[in-house]
């Protein structure tokens, strides 16, 4: 039969593999024990009143606690919403405060920042730290329960906040367990796991990069090695004594890792897959990378109102040198339908740039107390419009060129920032870059880069110009060059561009 819930899928790896590992991290637990542990979080919620529908909320890093109690909640219903650490104060209240937990739970190290919040959230019967959630989980005694079905919410992620307040994504169990088994009944090679592998959980599970990449290690029956948090050191030493076989980074991360000293003298023989994306990767990091971990890549494209990915660039699309193709965010996966539309909602013409739309199961119930802004993002025959820009090529390959909102109208001309920037990033003196439009007499909006130098290096903003010249069509070209130390990114490693542009507009738009 086929596995639609997570509690069909624990039992049946609890029955079939018993004694494997589950999951690694602060705790190493087999598939029994998972089994077990997430009956008598189930039982444990119940008994403290919470019903299907209910939400809690975890405040901190990615632990196998916090995938216990997401598991346990999502076998009964109760929603899970996991909070963003690296996020401020008032952004972390504001998201608690709008999933309207009854329970919050604090990871390792949080339980002192989740109960200063306690005053400002008067929904929140109560608090627990890791030690107290431990305790009240291993002193429960499983009881029956009715398991969430298909359509039942289980997950709530905030999307990254890139673009406005972070909105809550309502994801059922239909919704996370779909994209492997498309992939696999299409019989893709990235989606097919052998059983001795090991998935590493690295980016935040505040984002589907995190939590989604969990799940599909439970889908598989294979183990998770779950790090508390991206570090080079951390990623390095799980891939040498884990023996991790595939794991998702943002390419900020793997910019970190193919930078690192440690990644020369690294054993990736074991490493099978790195899948990657949540932001535009330059083609000459992604070349440095299919250099420097010999393992397949796999470009994933999607948002979190999607479940994560629509579209992916399949390893054979990746070649050391760099072939045009290795631009594209790949082809739509088996089961998700994608096209390019223009303003009146019509699909353009093959080559043309337009709002990327798509449909699939894998699209989410709605935002959670949005209304409007559902409707706004999905139609009532389920196309959620992205916000990005994007073309279609005649392969059926998806292009990305940014947000809609982000294009800059220089002279009337459309110039899309990741475009300017992936051709600025090969300079040898720039380590970063981010590309915004400036108010401008003559042209409405100048292209501006701000550059990041490499450690050592001094930037030379005509040689910038110069080196952009030789690259890209003259009206994208930046007419100036800002050099600053860091850029401002989210946890997801994305560029902030309004916090960027913001000084240059003050008074303005
Ligand atoms: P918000 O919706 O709150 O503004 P966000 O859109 O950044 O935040 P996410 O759902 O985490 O929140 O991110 C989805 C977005 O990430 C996509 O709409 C797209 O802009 C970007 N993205 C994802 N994958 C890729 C990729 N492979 N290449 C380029 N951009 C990507
Ligand atoms: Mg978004």
């Amino acid at each position: 039969p086929e596995l639609l819930t997570i509690d069909a899928f624990i039992r049946h790896w609890a029955a079939d593999r018993p004694q494997r590992p589950a999951m690694v991290g602060e705790r190493r637990i087999h598939f029994a024990e998972l089994d077990a542990s997430t009956h008598r979080v189930a039982t444990a919620l119940l008994a403290a009143g919470l019903k299907k529908g209910d939400r809690i909320a975890w405040l901190g890093k990615n632990a196998v606690l916090y995938f216990t109690l997401l598991f346990g909640a999502a076998r009964i219903g109760v929603v899970m919403a996991p909070v963003g650490w690296r996020l401020a104060a008032p952004e972390r209240r504001y998201i608690v405060h709008d999933t309207e937990s009854k329970l919050l739970f604090a990871g390792e190290g949080f339980a002192d920042d989740a109960r200063a919040m306690a005053p400002q959230l008067p929904l929140v019967q109560r608090i627990f730290s890791a030690d107290e959630a431990w305790a009240w989980i291993d002193g429960t005694t499983p009881a029956p329960f009715v398991a969430s079905g298909p359509e039942d919410a289980i997950l709530q992620l905030y999307t990254s906040g890139t673009t406005g307040n972070p909105k809550g994504v309502e994801l059922c169990n239909r919704n996370l367990f779909g994209l492997r088994r498309q992939a696999q009944q299409a019989g893709l090679p990235w989606a097919a796991w052998d059983d001795d592998e090991v998935v590493m959980v690295a980016m935040p599970c505040a984002h589907i990069g995190g939590t989604g990449l969990g799940f599909m290690a439970l889908a598989g029956g294979v183990s998770g090695c779950v790090m508390a948090e991206f570090t080079p050191d951390g990623c390095f030493d799980a891939i040498e004594k884990e023996g991790v076989t595939r794991f998702f980074a943002v390419p900020a991360a793997l910019q970190m890792l193919v930078n690192h000293p440690r990644c020369a003298k690294t054993d990736f023989s074991r490493l099978k897959y790195i899948f990657y994306g949540a932001a535009p990767i330059p083609l000459a990091l992604l070349q440095q990378c299919v250099q420097a971990f010999g393992c397949q890549f796999l470009q994933a494209y999607g948002m979190t109102e999607t479940t994560g990915t629509v579209v992916t660039l399949p390893p054979e699309d990746h070649d050391p040198k760099g072939s045009p193709r290795m631009r594209a965010a790949g082809k739509p996966v088996p089961g998700v339908e994608v096209k390019i539309v223009g303003p009146d909602g019509q699909t353009v013409p093959t080559g043309e740039v337009g709002e990327i739309v798509t449909r699939s199961s894998n699209n989410m119930l709605g935002y959670w107390k949005q209304p409007e802004a559902t409707a706004r993002t999905k139609t009532a025959d389920n196309w959620v419009h992205t916000g990005d820009a994007g073309y279609m090529d005649a392969d059926g390959y998806v292009y990305i060129h940014d947000r809609v909102k982000d294009m800059i109208i220089s002279g009337g001309e459309n110039v899309y920032p990741a475009e300017v920037e992936n051709a600025i990033y090969g300079h040898p003196d720039v380590a970063d870059v981010a590309v915004i439009g400036v108010p401008d007499p003559t042209w409405g909006e100048a292209v501006k880069a701000v550059v990041v130098p490499r450690p050592g290096h001094t930037v030379d903003p005509a040689a910038v110009i110069a080196w952009a010249r030789e690259r890209i069509a003259g009206f994208k070209v930046p007419k100036t060059v800002d050099v600053i130390p860091e850029l401002p990114r989210n946890p997801t490693g994305k560029i902030l561009r309004r916090a960027l542009r913001a000084p240059y507009w003050e008074g303005r738009d």
